[in-house]
């Protein structure tokens, strides 16, 4: 079993979902707890509660993703 850190691990969960739907949210902000707003979301993924935010990038070379960490997920209650 091959070991990833967590930022490639949130770039496979990210990858593994269907392409983000790029839609206006009015940027309405963000949302209860969330880091960002929906729309910033669909470019989240939470790996050992930590949220990533997925970076794509475009080159010649073909596309490549980086993730950052941005905060860990608020303790629910
Ligand atoms: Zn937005």
């Amino acid at each position: 079993m091959p070991v990833y850190t967590n930022e490639q691990q949130a770039i496979r969960q990210w990858l593994s979902k269907p392409e983000p739907y790029f839609s206006a949210c009015g940027c309405m902000g963000a949302q209860d707890d969330q880091p960002l707003c929906p729309c910033g979301m669909q470019m989240v993924e939470i790996v050992s509660g930590v949220y990533y935010q997925i970076e794509e990038h475009r080159s010649s070379n073909g596309i490549t993703h980086t993730a950052k960490r941005l905060c860990e997920v608020a303790e629910i209650g």
